[in-house]
């Protein structure tokens, strides 16, 4: 602990200590030991005392062993040449500080009886409330418990003008927090400032002013005490069960804005037992290390309007979204609605404009949590049938977030954007596909309600791992194109992280459900050599999913006993995908396209066809409009293998499986190959090229041919012939 930090809080907890013992004995003097002494109307006694020590202080006479206990506690006041250095001192500072103070505001409540309104709002005489009794108590500590509050600010001092106090109430109370109010900054009281600022305070509105100095931040801390004794079965006298409970359960952090006393350091330091950290706008010494709080201890020169954001992510408050403000109605029962073409407004991306969808992760102070822009026109500015380019970037930042875990995330834009009634979203990556409604638009519906839904329900699905998130939409042909650029290079590194991992090196493969909303008795087998078949989940996206929810849709599968190698047959596939498909599919073969092929739900970024006559195999992209040599188009292609069917013959595939060495194994692999159309040859051709080669056959990439040559099956065996196509000599695909 900084030693400037640690000397002040104990210089300031011994001033604490001698000014409230001075009181006491005045007092003993004045009433007599068997005066009775209380907080008002409450059982719990003095609640930090009795919370840690057991001890029931009833009568001034009751004081004399804690004050005892408070000079045990308080260590000698640092000196230049005795000093320890270690945290436990300042913190048995800070404890004995607590008790000194409750027992001052104690003789308090007894010298100066109407000092307090005590009253849940503040009188026109007086705002200063003091210690919550029961009946406030009971009514507000249960939200401590339920989640409605989750926790409190306790805040010392007050910033120099009051539009900036009522910011940062406002901030503090839309995170549902309690904010309790102490003590002045330069003469200035911040419930004054809020007060002539016209706003509400008092425990209806959540702002509480407690006390107008340092001493009454206890009665903060013994509120804090009182939830863990009558909603957390805490004993009294369970001092490290009450710290504990505190730390886990109550959101708690003091904002003092400085200068910062000697008698402020001594309670940050008390406040510190409980987990509760300090953030000051104040240039103090800071304690970054972690230990007795989840994260930072004290972190100083904090700007006002970053002052709440900084709090929250110190004291690891999770932002919990409980509505999503969008006009449309919104949940799961929405997610297989389909937006079809006599309902349909516009639509972005599908091979109709350029569209883009990522998820990135940045520093903590790189992202402001809530933060949704829209940067053009949005659905008001525009005609019906007038379709957009769109690019969906979200930003997080959270301490526990790692970049292992982008993919999954990104994958949830999918599900939650299908939540909201009347809009429909298709495929992933840069070949989303979004349609927006006409009963959507006639809601209400702007492009910020996509950021708003995934701002709230990533919070809620993953506030163990993210901390802020913002959402950035472009409606601008180059500002998607921008996105797009930078998606291209996050998705390529995802991809290559898979490195030298192979089927073989691997004993468990990862399973994904969550297309089954589309396609019920679908069930996607995850291979390091085979990836998801939307392009978006490969095998470490599966394990990294898996790790984040264990009983989501992504679940380690055994592979079990190998019955075909070639086709890629495994007993523990065979058992996972038949109970997961509710027995609709019994087999599957994770590398052929004839036998047992694997399901597809919708989201395929490329489907695979056989061609009979040119005894070889055709893929087909999402974005390929054209006509294809199997007389069909990708739409319809599309229509017959997804669903959740096993399609001998038809498959879906994702553009990088295209150039995995289990591609159609059971078909004779790359050498199958016989169509894709040009636009693919091109996005995935330095691979292709490298595939040729390495089963040494370079000149098999320029063999294969796309709509250049044809769009019929005559065309390209004429075309395959010419070239001497090895196909053409393998075994008869179809037999
Ligand atoms: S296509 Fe497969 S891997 Fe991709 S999200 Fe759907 S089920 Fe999961």
């Amino acid at each position: 602990m900084s030693k400037i930090i640690c000397s002040a809080a104990i210089r300031g907890a011994k001033k604490i200590i001698d000014m409230a013992e001075e009181t006491y004995e005045e007092a003993l003097k004045k009433y007599g030991a068997e005066q009775e002494v209380s907080f008002p109307n409450t059982a719990y006694f003095l609640p930090v005392i009795y919370s840690m020590l057991g001890a029931k202080v009833e009568k001034l006479g009751d004081m004399k062993d804690i004050f005892r206990e408070c000079r045990t506690l308080l260590p000698p006041v640092v000196t230049e040449d005795i000093w320890l250095p270690y945290l436990a001192p300042a913190l048995d500072a800070g404890m004995a500080t607590f008790f000194a103070e409750e027992m001052f505001e104690a003789i308090r409540y007894l010298n100066e009886p109407d000092f307090y309104t005590k009253t849940e709002d503040p009188t026109a005489e007086n705002f200063w409330l003091g210690a919550a009794d029961d009946v406030v108590f009971r009514k507000r500590g249960v939200e401590f418990v339920d989640g409605t509050a989750p926790g409190f600010a306790a805040i010392l001092g007050a910033p120099a003008s009051r539009e900036t106090a009522s910011k940062i109430a406002l901030e503090l109370q839309e995170k549902n927090l309690y904010i309790f109010m102490h003590d002045q900054t330069d003469g200035i009281y911040m419930p004054q400032e809020l007060v002539d600022n016209n706003v509400q305070v008092g425990w209806n509105t959540r702002l509480v002013p407690f006390g107008p100095s340092y001493t009454s931040a206890v009665f903060a801390i013994g509120f804090a005490c009182r939830v863990a004794l009558a909603f957390g079965g805490i004993k009294p006298g369970d001092y490290r069960g009450n710290l504990l409970y505190n730390k886990d359960r109550t959101f708690a952090f003091v904002i003092a804005f400085g200068p910062v006393s000697d008698e402020w350091y001594a309670n940050a330091a008390g406040a510190i037992n409980w987990g509760f950290p300090t953030i000051s706008d104040y240039d103090i010494p800071e304690i970054l290390p972690t230990g007795i709080c989840t994260y930072e201890h004290v972190v100083a020169n904090v700007p006002h309007d970053e002052i709440v954001q900084k709090a929250i992510e110190v004291r690891g408050l999770k932002i919990n979204v409980t509505k999503i403000d969008i006009p449309m109605s919104f949940g799961p029962a929405f997610e297989g609605e389909r937006v079809r073409k006599d309902d349909l407004f516009m639509e972005c991306g599908g091979g109709r404009t350029p569209a883009v969808e990522v998820l990135i992760s940045k520093e903590m102070d790189e992202v402001e949590d809530g933060k949704v822009i829209l940067e053009g026109p949005d659905i008001g500015d525009i005609e019906q049938g007038q379709n957009l380019p769109l690019a969906i970037l979200v930003e997080v930042a959270g301490r526990e977030m790692q970049s292992d875990f982008e993919p999954i995330l990104e994958r949830q834009f999918h599900h939650l954007t299908n939540y909201i009634q009347g809009i429909m979203h298709m495929g992933q990556r840069n070949i989303m596909w979004v349609r927006i409604g006409k009963a959507a638009v006639e809601k209400g519906f702007s492009f910020k309600h996509i950021g708003v839904v995934l701002h709230g329900k990533l919070h809620q699905d993953f506030g163990a791992i993210l901390d802020k998130i913002q959402v950035k939409i472009f409606t601008e042909k180059d500002k998607v194109e921008q996105v797009q650029q930078m998606a291209r290079k996050v998705y390529e590194a995802r991809d290559l992280r898979l490195g030298a991992m192979t089927d073989e090196t691997e004993d468990v493969f990862y399973s994904c459900t969550l297309c089954q909303s589309f396609a019920p008795s679908h069930v996607c087998i995850i291979t390091p050599e085979r990836i998801g078949m939307c392009g978006a989940y490969n095998w470490l996206d599966g394990k990294a999913s898996y790790q984040i929810n264990p009983t989501g849709p992504n679940q380690p599968v055994e592979k079990g006993e190998c019955l075909d190698p070639v086709k890629g047959s495994f007993a523990g596939i065979n058992a996972f995908v038949n109970q997961a498909s509710r027995g609709a599919v019994t087999k599957v073969s994770c590398y052929s396209l004839m036998i047992d092929p694997m399901t597809a739900c919708g989201c395929f970024e490329a489907i695979a066809a056989m061609l009979p006559q040119c005894n070889g195999i055709m893929v087909v992209n999402r974005d390929y409009m054209g006509m294809t040599p199997s007389g069909m188009k990708f739409t319809t292609l599309a229509g017959m293998a997804g669903g959740g069917m096993q399609t001998p013959g038809f498959m879906g595939v994702s553009k990088h499986y295209m150039t995995s060495k289990k591609l159609f194994m059971a078909e004779g692999g790359v050498k199958r190959l016989v169509w894709i159309p040009k636009m693919l040859k091109d996005e995935i051709g330095e691979k292709l090229k490298e595939r040729c080669a390495e089963i040494g056959m370079p000149e098999l990439f320029d063999m294969i041919a796309t709509e250049e040559q044809g769009t019929t099956e005559e065309e390209i065996l004429e075309f395959l012939k010419e070239k001497g196509h090895p196909a053409l000599e393998m075994e008869a695909a179809i037999g």
